[in-house]
């Protein structure tokens, strides 16, 4: 366990005091006290060396936990955080769910008194998991040098695996853009895609990005493997009507059939200007294109709403993956999901699967396909044949589950 600092939010003076020695206990060199939101929110937003680890109740006088999330988060605090609380599990839940949508790097939530036995897992499992993937904060790119980037045509994919949860095989691969910066290396989406959409520029590099996925396809099929891939497509690609005839004539010139591309769209986007982007999604289905929705759980639309779109896929937001052997509300929302999603005759894929332990519920409950880093991150294309050779080498290696 690496040193680190911390900050115990709690309005109760011996909670406090115990949080604070229980921090000190799991390694915590400095622990900084505050009873009160206004008192945390100053430290964060003012010291010069800022906690790594927030330890924060949610139930306070004056500011509560809910409105200190949300000012860390437009301050952009970097630190992580943990729940403690006392209240139902179900208020919990919606506030990790609300931290996490405002962009707070969220560890996990314990219930009240806080004890060592508590805190010491979700410790061990954040700087474990921080260790293995820094998180930097989005910085945007200007947006010069992101129209000389596609000038440049320097967008290109990367590929996530997506496996089948029964078989262990690989079922496709989502295509996740990366700019191949001349002096940064690879960017992630997060820096330069809401600029490309707010500046429209977006519907053009999905075109390009989805030329080099189509050839990437018909390059593995030619080596033997089968990849449908699904690329992600924002709300200005659906305006255009005739997204459909190009989508086919792309695919027709590569040999392919439509099946090999799926579209997977928010739910948001979808309900976006909804006639032209439902005249859109329905052609490509009729066209024989997969649908997937995107991110499912973190919109406001329902179940019901969704059976509007022509969808073949539902994939379930990582907010409800990751960690759901933990919790069982997770686990249930994730029951009940899955159990929707295969009455309406849609095929589930769990994303942000993270740990062995994320996979065996996923498997538990039926759901069909899997994506995260524990099967793999996103990769270049050439890699994706040797890793899934080693990938079946290790499967065949596991004793039966
Ligand atoms: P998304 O479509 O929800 O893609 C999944 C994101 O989760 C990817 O981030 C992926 O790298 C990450 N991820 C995968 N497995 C795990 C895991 O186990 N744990 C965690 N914590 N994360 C995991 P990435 O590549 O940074 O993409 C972020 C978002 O950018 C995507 O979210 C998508 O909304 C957008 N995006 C990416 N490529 C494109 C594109 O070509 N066009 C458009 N319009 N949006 C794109
Ligand atoms: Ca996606
Ligand atoms: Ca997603």
């Amino acid at each position: 366990m690496p040193a680190f600092r911390a900050l115990i939010l709690e309005d109760h003076d011996f909670q406090r005091r115990v949080g604070a020695q229980v921090l000190r206990s799991c390694g915590a060199t400095e622990v900084y006290e505050a009873a009160d939101g206004a008192a945390a929110l100053d430290y964060v937003c003012s010291s010069p060396t800022p906690a790594d680890v927030l330890l924060c109740d949610l139930k306070m006088p004056g500011m509560d936990g809910l409105a200190f999330l949300r000012h860390i988060a437009e301050h952009g605090c970097a630190s992580s955080v943990i729940l403690a609380s006392a209240v139902d599990a179900s208020i919990m839940r919606a506030a990790e769910i609300m931290a996490k949508s405002y962009g707070i790097r969220m560890v996990g939530a314990i219930d009240k008194p806080v004890s060592r036995a508590k805190l010491m897992p979700l410790l061990l499992r954040h700087f474990t998991r921080q260790i293995s993937r820094p998180h930097a904060a989005a910085e945007q790119m200007p947006l010069t040098e992101i129209a000389a980037g596609i000038a440049a045509r320097q967008f290109l994919p990367f590929y996530q695996p997506k496996i089948d949860v029964k078989t262990g095989m690989l079922v496709g691969a989502e295509a996740l853009m990366r700019w191949r910066h001349p002096e940064r290396g690879f960017i992630p989406p997060a820096s330069f895609i809401p600029l490309m959409e707010r500046n429209h520029l977006i519907a053009e590099v999905t075109f390009d990005l989805i030329k080099t996925v189509l050839a990437q396809i018909r390059a593995w099929q030619s080596a033997g493997l089968s990849v449908p891939v699904a690329i992600n497509v924002s709300v200005e690609s659906l305006r255009d009507t005739s997204l459909p005839d190009r989508l086919e004539a792309m695919t027709s010139a590569e040999g392919l059939r439509p099946n090999c591309l799926t579209i997977e769209v928010t739910e948001t986007v979808a309900m976006t200007d909804v006639g032209h982007s439902l005249e859109t999604l329905a052609r490509c289905r009729m066209k024989g294109f997969e649908l997937s929705v995107d991110d499912y759980g973190t919109g406001f639309s329902s179940m019901q709403q969704l059976t509007r779109l022509p969808l073949s896929e539902l994939k379930i937001d990582q907010v409800f993956v990751t960690g759901a052997a933990e919790g069982t509300i997770l686990a249930a929302l994730l029951e009940t999901t899955i159990g929707m999603a295969h009455r309406l005759g849609l095929k589930t894929v769990a994303e942000g699967i993270e740990s062995n332990e994320d996979w065996n519920i996923v498997a538990q409950l039926g759901c069909d396909i899997a994506q995260g880093y524990f099967i793999a991150k996103p990769m270049p294309a050439e890699e994706l044949a040797p890793w899934y050779g080693a990938w079946l080498g290790k499967r065949s290696g596991r004793p039966a589950e």
